[in-house]
């Protein structure tokens, strides 16, 4: 049996030989056999010269996405090799990473299928119908790397619509207890693969939430705490300092979730931090990760709509010496960009509002279709409205297990940025 051949059209812009995975149906000129939804096709360029292979789905506006860029056949033992692939990439790159992104789609040359594992547990995503098909081997492949303790699948994405899919969710086989402690950074950090958002839990921030460390100490001075000649800590007025952690940072964690910044910010020193979150899960989950890692007597919690929380706070001209904003992608397309950067803008004006002279603003936006440009600039415009003036100290994108594809816009979605914040 032949496969069906998909030949491209000779104007189109040659972004497959640069490296981006999908094709659109504008740029085929005709189809040789007759595929259904979810076959491999060979895609050629007008000359029948071969390119690559890829998962056909004529509903999608991503009409076939590439899977191989050789002829072998597409069969079982290729998806056990590929996910291996990309398992032992992760091994070699973060061999301290016992929970991790796994296959991160495209930029694992596996379209559509996200795993992530969360110690001896994994969770899949399916996000394409060519994945949806071979399901089982994707299964397959998983017990036999891994033997996992369990496997849970979070296909409830709306995207999958996109795809002709209803959304799933559920245990794969056996239930098990999805509440699960993974390890990060040293932290213990419990998150629940089966109500947590997205698959339980945020890993493309690990090395971003590492990079804290620096920030949380070295306050003490800003703070008026001098040494007596006794050797005795004193504030401004004069008052003994017993606090093991007088040195520390006051830290905002804005869009907290599980308060993994919050964790690593205590881990590295800070006196004291305050989580946001609208969600009161979200809240009950980063305290009990507090209490888990002994650092509850340093936190506080408040469930509420950052959009007002932020707001009066300057209205009460309460400061931090470092405010981190980690919101939600608003911008889920491209129409719905103007309208995200505004909330972009007002949640980066207000927070670095609430920066002490001197201070650090830690943003991020994970939303791909706001450019890293395009963010830089966004912050220069808050910053020119609150009369600050910031000085960039580091500039990052996703983790390792989080691979960027060149070529592939859609992949390098995180941006993430630590500015010194100065009154103007
Ligand atoms: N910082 C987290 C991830 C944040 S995800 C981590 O590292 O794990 C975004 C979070 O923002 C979600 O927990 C969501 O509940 C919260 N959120 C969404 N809209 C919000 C709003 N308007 N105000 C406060 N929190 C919000």
């Amino acid at each position: 049996m032949s496969i069906p051949r998909a030949f491209l059209i000779k104007s189109r812009k040659r972004r497959l030989e640069q490296g981006h995975p999908w094709v659109y149906p504008g740029e085929i000129e005709r189809i040789e056999g007759e595929p259904l939804g979810g076959d491999i096709v060979h895609i050629l360029n007008h000359d029948g010269h071969f390119l690559a292979q890829g998962f056909y789905n004529p509903v999608s506006q991503l009409v076939i996405r590439v899977i191989s860029y050789s002829e072998k056949t597409i069969d079982e033992d290729l998806f056990l090799e590929k996910i291996q692939r990309a398992w032992r990439r992760r091994q070699w790159l973060l061999p301290a990473a016992s929970s991790c992104r796994v296959v991160h789609g495209e930029a694992d040359f596996l379209p559509g299928l996200i795993i992530d594992k969360y110690e001896d547990v994994l969770v899949v995503q399916i996000l394409a119908l060519g994945m949806e098909v071979r399901r089982q081997w994707i299964i397959n492949a998983l017990k036999k790397i891994f033997n996992p303790r369990g496997i849970y699948e979070r296909s409830d994405v709306s995207v999958r619509r996109l795809e002709g899919l209803e959304e799933r969710v559920g245990f794969v086989e056996a239930a098990f207890d999805t509440q699960i402690t993974l390890l990060e950074n040293e932290l213990k950090i419990m998150v629940d693969v089966a109500e947590g958002q997205k698959t339980g839990y945020f890993f493309d921030q690990r090395e971003n939430r590492a990079s804290l460390k620096p920030l949380m100490t070295g306050w003490g001075e800003k703070h008026g705490i001098t040494k007596d000649k006794e050797g005795c800590l004193r504030d401004a007025r004069g008052k003994e300092i017993k606090n093991p952690f007088w040195d520390g940072a006051e830290v905002l964690d804005c869009f907290s979730h599980t308060g993994s910044f919050m964790l690593h910010a205590c881990l590295y020193g800070a006196k004291r931090v305050t989580c946001l979150d609208i969600s009161e899960k979200a809240m009950e989950m980063a305290k009990r990760n507090a209490l888990l890692n002994g650092f509850l007597h340093r936190t506080d919690f408040v469930a509420a709509n950052a959009f007002d929380f932020l707001r009066e706070q300057v209205k009460d001209k309460k400061t931090w010496d470092v405010v981190i904003l980690d919101p939600p992608a608003f911008a889920k397309n491209r129409q719905a960009l103007e309208g995200a950067l505004r909330g972009y803008k007002e949640i980066n004006l207000q927070g670095m509002k609430l920066v002490r002279d001197g201070g650090i603003l830690v943003t991020a936006s994970c939303s791909y279709h706001l450019s890293a440009a395009r963010f830089l600039k966004m912050i220069q415009e808050a910053a020119t409205d609150a009369h600050k003036v910031l000085r960039l100290v580091e500039f990052r994108r996703a983790g390792k297990d989080h691979p960027v594809l060149l070529g592939s816009e859609e992949t390098d979605y995180l941006k993430f940025a630590i500015y010194e914040v100065y009154d103007r």
